[in-house]
């Protein structure tokens, strides 16, 4: 079993983990489960482990003069959902997550750190072109999250390094988009997700993505695909539906049920795009 330690400064928290290479346990959602032995027994972590829901420096969500917001790695699923400078997007995959014992008690930075393809916030946050910041004591490096998350579980955190927050860069889109598909309403793991969003003015489709979750080792986002729609009219949408549809369809690759959720997704940005080629009004597409 290995060393349990409690850092109370985030200083005290680099030192540790660049000298002993103790894993941060944030609110020990996903690592006591990884690690349970059993009814009635304290699950036990077979290397270092540092407790590091104590450190003040990981937490807040802050807007930035630029319009970007800044998400402590300690804030909670309920925190997020409950703050109006979150985009929306981003509260609806946190007020999703779990029930409600989890979504107080679970953090953003574990969720990106455990990397699951089923976790619910690295979706809306790589549709949002986020970035991670990360910490040890050779100094900060900030990154997309859509290339920290390199695939099912597995991130590019080095063993001295700290995720501090996620920084999301300001979107004024016109048309967005939201849907987790699990076995219930609240405490299930995502079957799917998606998240879309468009910005439309005077009929020009000047910004669309998509991307999303459990289709894949990791959160989709096709790059090539969102091209084919961008820069369209709203009126060519019936034209190059189905060429999107296949490229988003060629993208993603589901490892169970494949059929059910390569047809729910085709849905879902069909009934997305369909909405604003109808005229629908400027806002949330449900
Ligand atoms: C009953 C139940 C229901 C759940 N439902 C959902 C759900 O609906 N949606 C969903 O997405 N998830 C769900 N989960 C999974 C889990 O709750 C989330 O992934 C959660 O966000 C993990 O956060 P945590 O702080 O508890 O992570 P922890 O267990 O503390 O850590 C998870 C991983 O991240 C690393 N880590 C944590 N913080 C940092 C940091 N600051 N820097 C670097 N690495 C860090 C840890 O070392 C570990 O590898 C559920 C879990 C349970 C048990």
């Amino acid at each position: 079993m290995g060393m349990t330690y409690i850092p109370s400064t985030l200083s005290e928290a680099l030192h540790l983990r660049a000298e002993t290479g103790a894993r941060p346990l944030a609110g020990g959602t996903d690592m006591m489960v990884q690690s349970k032995r059993g009814i009635g027994l304290a699950p036990e972590f077979p290397y270092p482990v540092m407790i590091i829901s104590g450190l003040e420096e990981l937490r807040g969500i802050t807007k930035h003069e630029d319009g970007s917001v800044e998400i402590g790695a300690l804030a909670s699923p309920a925190e997020i959902a409950a703050s109006d400078i979150v985009p929306w997007h981003v509260r609806m995959a946190a007020a999703g997550m779990g029930a409600v014992a989890l979504r107080n008690s679970a953090t953003i930075g574990g969720n990106i750190g455990n990397a699951s393809p089923k976790g619910d916030l690295p979706q809306p946050l790589i549709l949002l072109d986020a970035d991670v910041i990360l910490v040890s004591l050779r100094g900060e490096t900030k990154m997309k999250l859509d290339d920290f998350i390199l695939g099912s579980k597995k991130t590019a955190l080095k063993d001295d390094e700290i995720i501090r927050s996620v920084i999301i860069p300001p979107h004024e889109f016109t048309y967005s988009f939201y849907r987790k598909i699990g076995m219930r309403r609240a405490n299930a793991i995502s079957k799917l997700s998606l998240s879309a969003a468009a910005v439309v003015r005077d009929g020009e489709i000047l910004d669309f993505r998509a991307a999303s979750g459990a289709s894949g080792p990791k959160v989709i986002r096709s790059y090539s695909a969102e091209a084919i729609i961008r820069g369209r009219r709203v009126e060519d949408i019936p034209e190059v539906l189905d060429g999107f549809l296949e490229a988003w369809n060629a993208a993603i690759s589901p490892h169970a049920m494949p059929q059910y959720r390569r047809n729910t997704t085709r849905r879902m940005l069909s009934h997305f795009l369909s909405s604003i080629h109808d005229g629908a009004e400027a806002g949330i597409i449900s």
